[in-house]
């Protein structure tokens, strides 16, 4: 069912508005049930953040400079010969190739909705009333929806500092713009220290670019467990990463399109080709007409809901990013199929929703960090010193043992364990594999797994996971 250019009901069980993660889910699991589904996205393309300048294209650059790693710095370790010195990565190319699979992707998102018959419209929404909702089409036109419930899964967007806070910040770009650049720029200084800035800058450094980052403190990923930043911020630096560490950006002069030079607050004039700003992002909440009908939203401007994802208005409901927690895709999937189930569902699923305790993620660095549960700091102010138990295990993946000492990436491994029985409260490791270890220990921690539980499971060997059942 491609697109509709007006309602083709009276009524609509279901209007959500957002077609990223948590609305194509949210949507598609209410029509399972035989609502009457609308889904509206201001877009022209379905899958939102995550497949069009997110997780997915994201990963694919990864693996892109993951691949480019071995090439150069793993292969000759393993004998292989006729390599190039520094291979070289055609970013021009690769480009049209990645997007080409994005289109894809977009097409089969919209396949799936049309096979739950949930209604695609394109245009940008706006709530009248809890119960009506305009939207207004690319051409100006405008029809609205009438409806019995609202989903608000408008996503987020990147923050960047104002002109008048940071003269020339409009010159960079952000996470967004990453995905828009036609070539690799020769040299790129990104600011901040979170998941994107993280990413981003190791990409850049993998594949061949000279990579500034400037960070406000002086380690990344600040809001991780103090033994994953220890072991990554010193190794971006010895994979030659420019950390700019307590520096602050204060102007940025050049033109757009040329070469730029940031300047910091240390006194440093920073030349580069491309500036991105990786500072965090903030819910879209503005022109929905939101605060019109009452629905609270925070200082930042997330949708404040209740732990199932109730707004502050009966009949609007708000999942993913907008609601400002956890900002992931699986958690806005899973919390749009949660909702969908508890709204349209069979009587099983009337207190269904998402538990936002113990939620995986992973960093994709080079090497990769995966982490669930509490870090030790949680963990000691939640049950006191006298209750945590640290194992810890800082060790070399066998597959380095064939690759130049320079060359051999960390790996480090923790649990925090808490109480008597200790029950694994938190799982931090970093190292080879990471990203693809971290789900099944994240299956454990849910089922409150004590060390003895690990313990009890026979290690697999030769691996780095092997790491987690044998800590002592
Ligand atoms: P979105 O996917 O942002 O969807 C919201 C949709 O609403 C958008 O399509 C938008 O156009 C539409 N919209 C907004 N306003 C309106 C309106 N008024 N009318 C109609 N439509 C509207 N998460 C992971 O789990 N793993 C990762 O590896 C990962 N990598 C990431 C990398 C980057 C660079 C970024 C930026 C994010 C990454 N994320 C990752 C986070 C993930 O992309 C988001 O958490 C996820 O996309 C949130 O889904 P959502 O449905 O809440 O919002
Ligand atoms: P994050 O919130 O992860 O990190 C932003 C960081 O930037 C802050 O932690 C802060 O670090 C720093 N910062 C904030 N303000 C400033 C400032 N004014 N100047 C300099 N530095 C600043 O945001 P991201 O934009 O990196 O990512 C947004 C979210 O998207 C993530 O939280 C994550 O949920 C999701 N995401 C998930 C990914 C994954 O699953 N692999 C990948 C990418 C994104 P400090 O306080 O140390 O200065």
């Amino acid at each position: 069912m491609a697109p509709v250019n007006r309602p083709a009901h009276d009524k609509y069980d279901y209007v959500v508005i957002g077609g990223g993660s948590g609305g194509v889910a949210g949507s598609r699991r209410a029509a399972s049930y035989g609502a009457k589904v609308a889904l509206i996205e201001v877009t022209p393309n379905l899958g939102g953040t995550c497949v069009n300048v997110g997780c997915v294209p994201k990963k694919i650059m990864w693996h892109a400079a993951d691949l480019r790693d071995k090439i150069m710095h793993h292969a000759p370790g393993y004998n292989f010969t006729n390599l190039p010195e520094t291979p070289t990565f055609n970013w021009a190319t690769f480009k049209p190739q990645r997007d080409a699979y994005i289109r894809k992707l977009n097409g089969i998102y919209s396949n799936n909705l049309a096979k739950e018959a949930v209604e695609e419209h394109h245009g940008h929404a706006k709530l009248l009333s809890p119960t009506q909702v305009e939207v207004t089409r690319p051409d100006g036109q405008k029809y609205t929806l009438n409806t019995d419930k609202v989903l608000v899964a408008t996503g987020g967007r990147p923050t960047i500092p104002s002109d008048e806070k940071i003269p020339g910040a409009s010159l960079g770009i952000n996470s967004d713009g990453f995905f828009d650049l036609e070539e690799q720029p020769r040299r790129v200084a990104v600011v901040g220290a979170g998941y994107i800035a993280v990413e981003l800058a190791g990409v850049f450094n993998s594949l061949g670019t000279e990579t500034h980052l400037i960070i406000r403190k002086d380690k990344v990923l600040r809001t991780f467990d103090p033994s994953l930043q220890d072991v990554i911020t010193p190794w971006m630096e010895k994979t030659g990463i420019h950390i700019h560490k307590t520096t602050n950006v204060t102007k940025v002069t050049g033109t757009k399109g040329q070469p730029l030079t940031v300047h910091t607050d240390t006194g440093e004039a920073i030349e580069v080709d491309c500036l991105l700003w990786a500072i965090g992002r903030h819910a879209n909440t503005e022109n929905l007409g939101l605060e019109e009908l009452g629905v609270k939203l925070d200082k930042k401007g997330d949708v404040i809901v209740d732990e199932y994802q109730n707004s502050s208005v009966p009949g609007i409901y708000a999942v993913g990013d907008v609601q400002g927690k956890a900002l992931l895709t699986p958690v806005a999937i899973a919390a749009g199929r949660r909702l969908g189930n508890r709204l349209f569902g069979p009587e099983k699923y009337k207190q269904e929703k998402l538990s936002y305790e113990d939620i995986p993620t992973v960093v994709f660095s080079h090497p990769t960090i995966g982490t669930v549960g509490l870090t030790e700091p949680e963990a000691r102010k939640k049950y006191g010193d006298d209750q945590v138990k640290i194992y810890k295990s800082n060790f070399r993946s066998l597959y380095f043992s064939m690759v130049p000492e320079e060359h051999k990436e960390p790996s480090m491994y923790k649990l925090v364990c808490v109480g008597e029985e200790e029950r694994v409260v938190g799982v931090h490791i970093i190292g080879i594999g990471s990203d693809e270890v971290m789900q099944g220990f994240a299956v454990a921690v849910k089922m409150k797994a004590t060390k003895q539980d690990l313990d009890d499971t026979v290690a697999i060997h030769p691996t780095s996971s092997e790491e987690l059942v044998t800590l002592r």
